[in-house]
């Protein structure tokens, strides 16, 4: 078989496996939508791209029905108050996703008339969009012939080539092998086809080749080896310690607000020591009030993505809600921008 034989085989096998058996999402047209002359909403599709980002479909799916229930349209999310848009997107991690996601609504509303628009070249340049969203928007939303590649493209592909160049320095190699595939005359088909096949079937730990519309071509089914591929360059993650202070006066608690930029920004958490490579010796010297600090049994863990972090929590009671900042109510945080991190160590001191 020639080359371009093979690659029309490769779109084709994809294709009428991704008619008859890819996934039905609430943001997808499928085939038969499309023919029936459904057209995918930009708005629908760029929150599901942004919220299933490091996100499980099922992790992601209810966030995604909240926040259009509440905005239904690119620009009702504009409108909205920043700190409601962060505390809807709370449990879902990732927070600089939620202010790009705000900012970019509120360009679209400014600029753009509440249109997003349909190249992969401008829709690159928008807060919080890259490669592979405005890849797969374009493709998706505008019928364009891009080359969507992410996590789970990259192993599909590193697997058919049994290439063995590891991650992350193969990206580039592996985003140049998948564009001749891609599918010009259904580029959002082929993209979510991929993206399937990536996610149902050739899955890391245990890909089921037996149902691969690509088993044909894939190298690294013929080395019976698919698991290894693709390769990692292993990182170790470094450690983090600090303390958290919980402060209760009557049903609240004190909170705070991180600074808008950098990790978890613009979120609220527990007033607290910085997070240094060692636990501080002292930390009560830097607590919010000179209270008898009582410290938890057991400490919080939570893994971030370059680090991981240890938290000692420490806990007092006050009848006065002094000093001033952020009372909240501890059985009704859902109003608030709390993120998993603070919602732990709540937990921590309030069941000590
Ligand atoms: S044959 Fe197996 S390893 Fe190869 S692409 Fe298909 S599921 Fe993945």
């Amino acid at each position: 078989m020639n080359i371009e034989s093979h690659i029309r085989k490769l779109r084709q096998d994809l294709l009428s496996w991704y008619d008859a058996q890819g996934r039905v999402l609430p943001w997808r047209i499928r085939p038969e939508d499309r023919a029936s002359g459904f057209k995918a909403d930009p708005y629908a599709v760029w929150l599901s791209e942004i919220m299933l980002q490091q996100t499980t479909v099922a992790h992601g799916a209810p966030y995604w029905e909240k926040f259009l229930m509440r905005w239904p349209s690119v620009i009702d999310l504009a409108n909205a108050d920043r700190d409601e848009v962060l505390a809807m997107w709370a449990g879902l991690g990732y927070y600089a996703r939620a202010r790009n996601l705000y900012k970019c609504a509120q360009l679209i509303r400014d600029e753009y008339s509440g249109n997003f628009p349909s190249t992969e070249k401008e829709l690159l340049t928008l807060p919080g969009i890259g490669p592979y969203t405005a890849a797969t928007m374009a493709a998706i939303c505008f019928g364009q012939a891009t080359n969507i590649v992410d996590s789970n493209v990259e192993r599909v592909i590193a697997r058919i080539y049994a290439e063995s160049a590891p991650l992350p320095k193969s990206k580039t190699l592996l985003k140049k092998l998948a564009a001749p595939i891609a599918d010009p005359d259904r580029p959002g088909d082929y993209g979510q086809a991929l993206m399937d096949l990536g996610a149902v079937v050739c899955t890391p730990k245990s890909p089921d080749c037996n149902a691969c519309p690509w088993s044909f071509a894939c190298k690294a089914r013929m080395y019976g080896n698919p698991e290894d591929y693709p390769q990692k360059i292993k990182k170790v993650r470094p450690v983090k310690y600090g303390a958290a202070f919980a402060l209760f006066s009557g049903g609240k608690i004190l909170l705070r607000q991180r600074p808008d930029k950098g990790l978890l920004g613009g979120m609220l958490e527990l007033p607290g020591t910085p997070w240094a490579d060692n636990m501080p010796d002292d930390p009560c010297k830097t607590a919010p009030s000179t209270k008898n600090w009582e410290k938890c049994e057991g400490r919080v863990k939570h893994v971030f993505t370059h680090f991981e972090l240890y938290l000692d929590v420490y806990r007092a009671e006050t009848r006065t809600q002094k000093p001033e900042g952020i009372w909240a109510e501890h059985n009704n945080l859902g109003n608030f921008a709390v993120p998993t991190l603070t919602k732990k160590a709540i937990a921590l001191a309030l069941n000590s």
